[in-house]
């Protein structure tokens, strides 16, 4: 790869390269984000690592493997499980998880993708990162891969309380679950429908049908031909330096290997001459009304991921046809009626070894297809055909620059983000380098499009002409999940009717013996730790500069790269009941609807051109009194450059909002209640954390009544046929929030840009120019809201939905921030995850995660279960959690571990944007820096008497009930009734 470029290298620095067992290939400087890339490969076993030296102190690390399946085993996926389950030096059950406590870690995870397994971290403290890079070092080259590890991650059969078989195995039950949603099950049909000959076919994560196929002898072979330094990728990021950290790697781990052929290229797919036709399933409830749950989608192969020019070209193009809502491919889609929200898997995707595009519509009939197809391909042509608009490519390549300049570490560690960006081009042969830049490319893109036609013959080229397409149907099967588990239950008789005595005794004993490991205390000290020592007891303080006082707002000068942000946050408390229901909505709609003067589309193509993003969203706070705080707040990036038409775009806006439209704002209802229905079975945890806490206070009501299950309800009712009439009604409703809001005297301001950007802001008055431009008197809606509490007693339901795994909640008041208590109830909640919860749920009760949160600010204490095969025993579990606690106080280490994580929650990295919003919204809540630090200190004086003592107040012989909320499918909740006759839930439908 590359050609070797070395000059310029720093006195020394080849020298200690080769000790270190590597050469350098290539060094470049790419300015667009102020960083040095080096690429690096050792010398013995070609291995390869690219360092990127930037001046940030959240250090990244990741090794990653090209990990490529040849059957729906989920080898790869069931890999990256078991190698975390100990290694030759840390041969402890979960070396993995002990560290995510023992760390100050700001990220830790690993991915499996359908063609590369990736193991990053990151973290602030070097050396946290010395132990957790040898952890992770460990784990990938030398883990134990043991037996019972295998089926504890992979699958297994045990026998149930009435001696049948069953299966079971956290990769099992994690696909299950994955199975049962839409769009999992449409973005890998996709790749199996395009990719007809090549390992993309196959379901990576793995199919549970095959799954129980994979054996222990497998996954070692696996493991021995693919986790090899030849097959290996290193990154690298950060601020410290990378000789002594490739020293190390060489030292302990690569030095030991000989090269070899891992033969892990993947070819192109071979291309077709005739476009087709597939149709796939999901599974849905045998009661379910099947109208419009299809999706109908055309995809095609693209092209090579190594031309970083044609990937670049490409992410520009789904930008311009699919962008915003004016993007004409889009808008042709949302408009025809057809269905009501893009299909999954729309979009541009430069993840596998060719790119693919596919577009689409969710919510359809599967007769639909024809209609469909001509609508997408009519469409195409008459875009190629007219000619793109050079304002909607200059939009389009704004988004672009706009969102590679800002540096933001959300939803991953900016350096991550990075890696993410180039990790599929470089793991198949293609220059990393050219993806980071993209200048020289985005200036042939410039010119091309200045000769004319340039997009457009994209269009023709690739898709039009282009015979390699997919006409793509999904469609509801009712009778699939019985299907399925007949297929399962009869695969198992048949096993149970083949078992001699010695294989069945082989299951029981595998069952104790997982069960026993699982329980054994064991001894963690072979495993590198950090002390509270290693702590910083400071908090991180910003306060506005009061440099400004001409600018209505508090300002906060930061380096931001150029980037300003603005919150404008605005108080909805004085609404009646009837408008504040609508406020989530209202927020949603709102910058996508257009003002009387602009129509929706001409307002997105405005926005996309001189805005990062502009949008709205419902808040709801706890203030220290305990009452609730609704707030609708509205957030805009821009560019310096564009300061001045940014903020003229959010004043027409502010001012002009207009729900006249009413296609449009039809529209826009339906797509709201796809995106909350569809969001059920990836975030059921959330829903049923809110159904749980509802009855406990105004502000849990609230937020359940915003954005839980109620607010679906809600919106069902509300869209359910939409008359002309009806949709009169909720203009006028959301006309009516607009202006009793937006005023004035409801609203408060921050910026944070650079000092030369805020400057600018005074010169010119902008702000105050904004705000006089408002009705110049509204309501005090910084007051609590109007609220009856509909509930009083704890809440105890089990709420219907289409799913096969379940997600259980039970949420319990208790005290807020200042309350003394407060620290050791944070700590309580690391503690019960990590000595009990963690290894009852997850390892012994096969729940994919367990969430274990107490909220100072709203008081509540919340367990959860995501993707759980079971309810009824997992509602003992919380149940016995108290007493366990009791007889098993945890021992010191375990005390210190939990404010470790604590700590590293409080001292999470932030950019300044977040940071700044946040310290203003601690400022508005009246949440000082001295109630902050206090917090800490008691933290780190907390003993382990304190800690029971906290468990016993509050969880012993709790006041009132926890409230209990359950999702799951039918099948399920029946059973967990039959379990708990004295108790049944309360049956609800979604
Ligand atoms: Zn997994």
């Amino acid at each position: 790869m590359g050609e070797v470029n070395t000059q310029g290298d720093i006195a020394g620095f080849s020298d200690e390269l080769a000790g270190a067992g590597y050469r350098l290939l290539r060094r470049e400087s790419i300015e667009l984000i102020d960083a040095t890339f080096y690429l690096f490969e050792h010398r013995k076993t070609g291995a390869r690592h690219v360092h990127i030296d930037r001046d940030d102190a959240e250090h990244v690390f990741s090794v990653a493997f090209k990990t490529v399946p040849a059957d729906g085993t989920g080898v790869a996926h069931i890999l990256e499980h078991t190698v975390l389950c100990g290694s030759e030096k840390y041969p402890v059950r979960d070396p993995f998880f002990s560290m995510l406590k023992r760390s100050l870690n700001t990220f830790m995870n690993a991915f499996t993708a359908p063609d590369w397994t990736l193991y990053p971290f990151a973290t602030q403290n070097l050396k946290d990162y010395e132990n957790l890079m040898g952890v992770y070092l460990d784990a990938v080259f030398n883990p134990v891969l043991s037996e019972l590890s295998f089926k504890q991650e992979g699958h297994r059969v045990e026998f149930d309380e009435a001696g049948r078989l069953t299966y079971k195995g956290v990769v099992y039950n994690e696909m299950k679950g994955v199975m049962s949603s839409p769009n999992q099950v449409m973005i890998r049909s996709l790749l199996n429908a395009l990719f007809p000959d090549t390992t993309y076919r196959f379901n990576s994560g793995g199919d549970p049908a095959e799954i129980p196929s994979l054996t222990h002898a497998d996954l070692v072979a696996f493991h021995k031909r693919h986790y090899h330094p030849s097959n290996a990728f290193f990154f690298t990021y950060g601020n410290q330096p990378v000789i002594p950290l490739l020293t190390r790697i060489d030292r302990e781990y690569l030095a030991a290997y000989a090269r070899l052929d891992p033969k892990t290229r993947v070819d192109m797919q071979p291309r077709w001459h005739q476009p087709r036709t597939c149709t796939y399933k999901y599974p849905v409830s045998p009661e379910a009304d099947l109208e419009k749950k299809s999706q109908i989608a055309l995809a095609w192969l693209t092209g090579d991921i190594q031309d970083a020019f044609h990937a670049l070209s490409f992410t520009l193009l789904s930008q311009i046809l699919l962008g915003n809502a004016a993007s004409p491919l889009r808008k042709a889609l949302i408009e025809s009626g057809i269905g009501t929200a893009l299909s999954d898997g729309t979009g541009f995707d430069a993840d596998n070894r060719d790119t693919l595009f596919a577009c689409g519509l969710k919510n359809v009939n599967e007769t639909d297809v024809p209609a469909v197809e001509s609508l997408i391909l009519d469409t195409l042509a008459s875009i190629a055909e007219k000619g793109i608009d050079k304002a909607v490519i200059d939009a389009a390549i704004h988004q672009l620059e706009f969102h590679r300049k800002e540096v933001s570490n959300s939803p991953y560690p900016y350096g991550l983000k990075l890696l993410f960006t180039f990790c599929s081009t470089w793991f198949h042969d293609g220059d990393p380098v050219k993806v980071l830049r993209m200048d020289e490319d985005l200036e042939r893109i410039r010119e091309s499009v200045a000769a004319g036609g340039f997009f457009e013959s994209l269009i023709r080229s690739h898709l039009l002409d282009n015979p390699h397409r997919v006409t793509f149907l999904l469609k509801p099967d009712p009778d699939q999940q019985a299907r399925t588990a007949e297929v399962a239950s009869a695969a198992l008789q048949a096993m149970a009717a083949g078992l001699d005595e010695r294989q069945r005794q082989k299951i029981i004993d595998d069952a104790a013996a997982l069960k026993s490991l699982q329980e054994s205390p064991e001894d963690l000290s072979c495993l590198p730790s950090l002390g509270l020592e290693d702590v910083s007891t400071d908090i991180w303080t910003l306060s506005a500069s009061d440099a400004w006082p001409d600018i209505p707002a508090a300002c906060y000068p930061q380096p931001t790269s150029g980037i300003q942000y603005y919150m404008m946050v605005m108080g909805a408390g004085a609404l009646p009941d009837h408008l504040l229901v609508w406020v989530p909505f209202f927020c949603a709609a709102f910058s996508r609807m257009g003002t009387s003067k602009k129509d929706y589309a001409q307002m997105s193509r405005e926005l996309d051109a001189v805005t990062g993003s502009l949008g709205m969203a419902p808040q709801i706070r706890t203030r220290l009194d305990e009452t609730p705080v609704a707030l609708m707040v509205l957030r805009m990036k821009c560019l310096d450059r564009n300061q001045e038409k940014a903020l003229a775009l959010a004043t027409e806006l502010l001012t002009d909002v207009c729900f006249d439209d009413h296609a449009r704002l039809k529209t826009l209802l339906l797509e709201y209640r796809t995106g909350i229905e569809t969001s059920i079975v990836e975030n059921g945890h959330r829903y049923a954390m809110m159904l749980a806490a509802r009855s406990f206070s105004a502000a849990a009501g609230l937020s359940e009544r915003w954005s839980g299950i109620h607010q679906l309800q809600m919106i069902r009712t509300a869209t359910d046929d939409l008359t002309d009439e009806k949709l009169n009604a909720i203009a006028g409703h959301l006309r009516e929030i607009a202006s009793r809001v937006i005023c004035q005297d409801n609203i408060r301001l921050q910026v944070t840009a650079e000092p030369d950007a805020l400057g600018t802001l005074q010169k010119k008055n902008r702000l105050a120019d904004l705000l006089n431009a408002l009705l110049p008197s509204g309501m005090h809606g910084f007051d609590a809201p109007p609220l009856e509490t509909a509930f009083d007693g704890s809440v105890r339901e089990g709420w219907q939905t289409q799913s096969s795994v379940a997600f259980v909640a039970s949420v319990l008041p208790v005290v807020t921030l200042t309350h003394p208590d407060a620290p050791a109830l944070k700590v309580l909640e690391r503690v019960l995850k990590n000595v009990y919860l963690h290894r009852e749920i997850r390892e012994k009760g096969g729940a994919y995660g367990i969430f274990s949160a107490y909220s100072q600010e709203s008081g509540l204490f919340s367990l959860c279960s995501y993707r759980d095969p079971q309810i009824a025993p997992t509602l003992q579990v919380y149940a016995d959690a108290c007493a366990y606690l009791l007889a098993h106080p945890p021992a010191e280490v375990d005390l210190i571990e939990a404010v470790l994580q604590v700590f590293s929650e409080i001292d999470r990295p932030e950019t300044p944007s977040v940071a700044t919003r946040k310290a203003f919204m601690r400022a508005f809540m009246a949440h000082d820096d001295d109630m902050r630090r206090a917090f800490k200190k008691r933290l780190l004086a907390l003993t382990p008497a304190d800690v029971m003592n906290t468990a016993r107040r509050y969880f012993q012989a709790p006041s009132r009930e926890p409230g209990i909320s359950v999702i799951a499918g039918e099948a399920l909740l029946s059973d967990a009734n039959r379990q708990m006759k004295d108790a049944p839930l309360t049956l609800r439908q979604i």
